[in-house]
């Protein structure tokens, strides 16, 4: 079981728990981005496991009509066992999810899988188009390119700041240059995609770019934040936006959960408050 500290920023352990957590989210305008939490996996068990988990998760989002799409993670779907087996394992998933007509996301992991990542994501985006959607992360500098390179790829691109501590020489450390990195390439997007583009962050002044990106170009866009960060901008933006919420779950929630608390000092508050208010 999760415990009470932990609850806010994870469903629950259980596929159920968190389509339960997504029917709630549905009541309030909100869609959900369901992960099962997992990641370098060096054997192949956990590996097959997960993607049969991912499997069942869109049969079961399908058959109870919930707007829901799943978030997958390279590394949790082979990677780190080789390219050829994380490409099999993922298009076995978007397979059984197009059948489904549920959207699967690609998250994007550290620097060393761009590549994979991206070419993985070109040749699935095509062959499901509008069924496939990957990650790019502002503080890289390869970033700009390879942005360019996906206005054509028929797929959506969800914009982030970037999660992972990276190398000086391939990635912008200052927070100052990557908030400006992450507005000029939602500059870009806005001009150049017909749509599909995501912006994920809970940056008040990175939202109100996009949505003047927005306005200027009229390109559709929606907005993703995680489960238990800044619910109330949440609800608030769900009237006027298209709003998804991140919603992981699983027994593998404690590397997750330290990870929200180490990023922001608010979140140890919050997490504590859950604690006391019992
Ligand atoms: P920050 O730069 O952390 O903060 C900027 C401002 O946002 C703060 O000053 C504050 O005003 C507000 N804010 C931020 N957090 C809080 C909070 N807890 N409570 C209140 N206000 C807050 N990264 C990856 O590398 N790969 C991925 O695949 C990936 N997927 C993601 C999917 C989603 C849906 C989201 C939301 C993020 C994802 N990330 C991913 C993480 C992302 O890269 C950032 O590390 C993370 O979102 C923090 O950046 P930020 O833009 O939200 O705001």
């Amino acid at each position: 079981m999760i415990p009470p500290i932990a609850n806010r920023f994870v469903a629950g352990e259980s596929p159920a728990r968190a389509l339960e957590h997504v029917r709630r989210l549905n009541d309030r305008n909100i869609a959900g981005i369901v992960n099962l939490l997992g990641e370098h996996y060096t054997a192949r068990p956990p590996v097959r496991s997960d993607a049969a988990e991912y499997r069942a998760l869109v049969r079961d989002i399908a058959n109870s009509h919930l707007e829901a799409c799943i978030s997958v993670k390279p590394s949790q779907l082979g990677l780190d066992l080789g390219e050829d087996v994380f490409r099999e394992t993922l298009a076995d998933v978007v397979e059984v999810a197009a059948d489904h007509g549920v959207f699967v996301w690609i998250d994007m992991e550290d620097h060393t899988t761009t590549d994979a990542t991206l070419e993985a994501y070109e040749d699935l985006a095509r062959a499901h188009a509008g069924g496939v959607g990957v990650c790019v992360q502002a503080n890289l500098k390869r970033t700009r390119e390879d942005v360019e390179r996906l206005a054509d790829v028929p797929g959506k691109v969800r914009f982030v700041k970037g999660a992972y501590d990276e190398p000086a020489d391939i990635a912008y450390r200052d927070t100052d240059r990557i908030d400006r990195e992450y507005e000029a390439l939602l500059e870009y997007a806005f001009e150049h995609y017909g749509g599909g583009i995501a912006v994920g962050s809970h940056d008040p002044e990175m939202i109100e770019h996009a949505i003047d990106c927005h306005e200027t170009h009229g390109t559709d866009f929606e907005l993703q934040m995680l489960m238990g960060v800044r619910e109330d901008a949440q609800d608030d933006l769900a009237a006027e936006y298209p709003v998804y919420q991140y919603v992981p779950y699983g027994d593998r929630w404690k590397s997750y959960f330290y990870r929200r608390m180490t990023e922001r000092t608010a979140n140890v508050r919050f997490a504590l408050r859950a604690v006391l208010d019992r």
